[in-house]
């Protein structure tokens, strides 16, 4: 990008050094003797090559919300297990358990294809802020400029797609102070290779996630397909393995404390850049009810789940996902108080206010913060009914399903430049997966029990936030017996949940849809009119916010002098890091890395610390293999690290200075789940799986030669052994 190139001239280090995920731009304006210092050992344009607009970071991959990262020559990429349990899962059956025994391909013919798994290969990214912004007509009001903006940005995204097999997508940054137009190519025959057992994956399952000590071996390794002249191909058995441009070789080697490390991935969304009250509002309202209404709906799953085989299967990634938030949300109240997150924000907030105050070409910024202000006091006014709204968009399947079939059959009727982006033709396979995917994840006796706790909650919100569907369909007040008798008529009556009848369903007009009579479509339908006029109200919110917060973060920006990393937005960053412990609280030190031996410490022989009879036979028998470190003297099973890392990171490789995998990034530590809104470098510690305990799984367990062997470390393995 051109712009970036001007900025070569400002090259600056970062205030703290772990603080930040990088932009592969920004990568170039940070000093490269500073880099350097740091551990880096290749020049930062191996990262990234401004002229080709790629590079090593590049190697790290989109696996659909976690990331991934190319590990040989041959398509293999290693992401965390967490990523890919809804493969293993869809392959699973209560006679072939694959979710508890685990899996690996002996040859490529046994590797098993997931439905709807992708994989995004970055290409390009080009700045687009100027063509964005030249769209809004002068005067518009907040709601046209967000439908010019969202046209423009269909516009650019449809002209980058007219290449094969390409995925394009407009990234805002801190809210509009910049637009990039992201070009990859997508892959669409993604394989599963090898997955651990469960209890090795999800080892400390539940009790030990968003914490340390750990000892969990959260990775899975899949393969890309293309066809065989290179390009993206749908699934078939004349398919090759796909050949990356970079990948990360694996550092056998490993890593010891203060090495350097790059975290390479897709953090998901940060909100660092909101103002201090934007903040308190998550503190207060959203995060306590997160934990009050996923933990009811956990308590439903898991009740259900243990009265049937089946229904367990059917309801474990959905009760994985809900765990994983759920905790996460109480990590975030706790980071939050104990780190006087939202008073340091206000702290600094006023800071930048002083300094604009005394600057006139700041008024506007001081103007643009007033403005937000009192936004964020006008949502909080009904946050409770979209918290809830939301919630029937994606809780129960039933009426999830239905406001979907609903709104495609409205929006397929528009010309697709003109519907929600959800919507547009592009995103119909997508759907179309979902539509069949959640087929596997229906439990009707948990389905039905969490519809009813939505219910109740719907029924007992305040009059000016009723969800006038709800009152429709199951009256204004809660009374147990009726809404339950009408929910299971409800289901019992409605065709919904039939795969082949959803799918039929999913090429209907609305007006077909309304002609089945179909109760469950019907509440849909009913639901899905509140659901467009909340899309819109939220366009309009998006429209003052993309007017007030460039204007207010430019302030920002210029007071802090050197380069500020931007919130997380799901595109590549990168974090530079170096293998640390930390102090949890006072008196307590914890060192970086933990170890098999920690692992059978551990083993009760009880969920969630069962390990399988086979790992637990190769560490009592100390039969490390060629995996030792040196000074632990011991198979070293994960390590903590200072880096800069949220959701999304899930997955991400974590290399070396020359660029060699040293580990995958799987979590981040409970004294540092509130990370998202602010960096505190005595707690902010991501946690890795280390390649080596990925290595002695493959090698010393699992025997998978084949595998070692395409990862270039078999004969390392052997050559050592014999020594
Ligand atoms: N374990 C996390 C996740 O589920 C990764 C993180 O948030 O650091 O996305």
């Amino acid at each position: 990008m051109k712009k970036t190139l001007l900025l070569l001239s400002l090259v600056a280090a970062p205030a703290l050094a772990g603080e930040g995920k990088w932009t592969p731009q920004q990568v170039l304006e940070l000093d490269p003797a500073w880099l350097k210092a740091q551990g880096l050992q290749v020049p930062p344009e191996r990262l990234w090559d401004p002229k080709r607009g790629t590079g090593l970071l590049a190697g790290a991959v989109n696996v659909g919300g976690c990331t991934g990262a190319f590990i040989s020559e041959t398509g293999l990429v290693i992401t965390n297990h967490h990523c890919v349990f809804s493969v293993i899962q869809e392959h699973s059956t209560p006679q072939r358990d694959l979710i508890t025994q685990g899996f690996l391909a002996k040859n490529r013919e046994e590797e098993l294809p997931g439905k709807g798994s992708r994989i995004q290969v970055p290409r390009s990214f080009t700045d687009v802020t100027k063509e964005m912004f030249a769209v809004v007509p002068a005067g518009a009001d907040d709601l046209t400029r967000q439908k010019a903006l969202e046209r423009k940005e269909k516009e650019l995204v449809a002209e980058c797609e007219k290449r094969p097999a390409t995925r394009c997508r407009v990234a805002g940054f801190d809210g509009g102070v910049q637009f990039v137009l992201i070009d990859s190519v997508e892959l669409t025959d993604v394989r599963l290779v090898y997955a651990p057992p469960r209890a090795v994956g999800e080892y400390g399952g539940e009790e030990d996630n968003w914490m340390w000590p750990r000892h969990t071996g959260d990775f899975s390794i899949i393969r890309a397909y293309s066809a065989p002249d290179g390009s993206s191909a749908k699934y078939s058995p004349q398919n090759v393995p796909y050949k990356a441009e970079f990948f990360f070789p694996l550092a056998t080697e490993g890593v010891k404390p203060d090495d350097f490390v790059m975290v390479l991935g897709y953090p998901g969304t940060t909100f660092r850049a909101l103002l201090a009250d934007d903040m308190a509002e998550r503190q207060a309202r959203y995060y306590p009810r997160v934990v009050d209404v996923y933990g009811e709906l956990i308590r439903i799953l898991e009740e259900e789940g243990e009265k049937d085989a089946a229904g367990k299967i059917a309801v474990a990634s959905g009760l994985k996902g809900l765990h994983n938030r759920y905790k996460n949300a109480g990590g975030q109240l706790a980071g939050l108080k104990r780190g006087r997150i939202v008073e340091k924000q206000r702290e600094a907030e006023a800071a930048v206010a002083a300094w604009a105050e005394t600057r006139k070409e700041y008024a506007g910024a001081l103007k643009a913060r007033t403005e937000l202000l009192s936004l964020q006091a006008e949502k909080a006014k009904t946050f409770e009914r979209e918290f809830l709204l939301d919630m029937l968009k994606m809780g129960a399947k039933g009426p999830s399903l239905a406001v979907t079939l609903a709104r495609l059959a409205q929006e397929r009727a528009k010309p697709d430049l003109e519907r929600r982006p959800e919507y547009m033709e592009r995103e119909l396979p997508r759907l179309k997966d979902r539509l069949e995917r959640e087929q596997k994840n229906f439990f009707a006796p948990a389905d039905k029990r969490m519809f009813l706790a939505l219910v109740r909650r719907a029924q007992s919100l305040g009059e000016g936030e009723r969800i006038a569907a709800i009152d429709k369909h199951f009256g204004r007040k809660y009374v147990e017996k009726q809404v339950s008798a009408k929910l299971n008529a409800l289901y019992a009556r409605s065709k919904v949940m039939d795969l082949a009848e959803r799918l039929k369903m999913a090429g209907e007009t609305e007006a077909q849809l309304r002609a089945r009579k179909d109760p469950l479509l019907d509440l849909g339908l009913d639901l899905a009119a509140e659901v467009v006029a909340l899309d819109e109200l939220r366009d309009r919110r998006a429209g003052a916010n993309v007017r007030l917060m460039p204007e207010w973060r430019r302030a920002v920006m210029a007071h802090a002098g050197k380069p500020v990393a931007p919130d997380a937005n799901s595109t590549l960053r990168v974090t530079f890091a170096k293998v640390k412990g930390y102090a949890p609280r006072d008196g307590a030190f914890y060192t970086p890395q933990t170890t098999l031996s920690g692992v059978m410490e551990k083993h009760t022989g009880q969920e969630p610390f069962d390990v399988p009879g086979k790992v637990a036979a190769a560490a009592e028998a100390k039969k490390y293999g060629p995996w030792v470190d040196e000074r632990l003297k011991d198979v070293p099973v994960n390590f903590l690290a200072d880096a800069d890392t949220t959701g999304g990171n899930s997955g991400s490789p974590t290399v070396n200075g020359k660029g060699q995998l040293v580990g995958v990034n799987f979590d981040r530590v409970w004294e540092n789940v509130a990370n998202d809104f602010g960096y505190n470098p005595d707690v902010a510690r991501n946690v890795n799986v280390d390649v080596r305990y990925v290595l002695w799984l493959l090698d010393q367990v699992e025997d998978a030669d084949g595998l070692l062997r395409e990862l270039g470390v078999r004969k390392a393995a052997s050559a050592q052994e014999s020594r």
